[in-house]
């Protein structure tokens, strides 16, 4: 912790600041705190969301775009409530428009007597 008096680090242990003397002993050091405010990191569920997303826009509509939205329930639950809503939206959105994708794809091959 950094003596509030001086600002000198000192370890965790000291009572008292070792280049001033102030009483450090009350301190709290800021690292519990911090970490009480993310209880989750959300990096690797927005880093999932996104590209599960843009694999449902080519491939697995459902499958993909639906663990997308999954990703994005992990996001709004780690406390990012804002970008985790917004990911279910684009994810959902992934999900239908990569189902139309593939329905005019079929439909293009369907036309031109490549499948049956
Ligand atoms: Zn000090």
């Amino acid at each position: 912790m950094f003596c509030p008096k001086c600002g000198h680090p000192n370890n965790k242990e000291g009572l008292f600041c070792g280049e001033c003397g102030a009483d450090i002993s009350h301190v709290s050091a800021p690292e519990p705190a911090a970490a009480l405010k993310k209880p989750e990191n959300a990096g690797p569920w927005i880093a999932l969301s996104i590209a599960f997303s843009l694999i449902a826009l080519l491939f697995c509509p459902l499958l993909f775009g639906g663990l997308s939205i999954y990703f994005g329930y992990r996001v709004h639950r780690a406390g990012n409530e804002k970008l985790g809503t917004i990911l279910m939206i684009v994810a959902g959105g992934c999900m239908m428009l990569g189902f139309l994708i593939g329905l005019f794809v079929y439909g293009f091959f369907k036309m031109r007597h490549v499948l049956p």
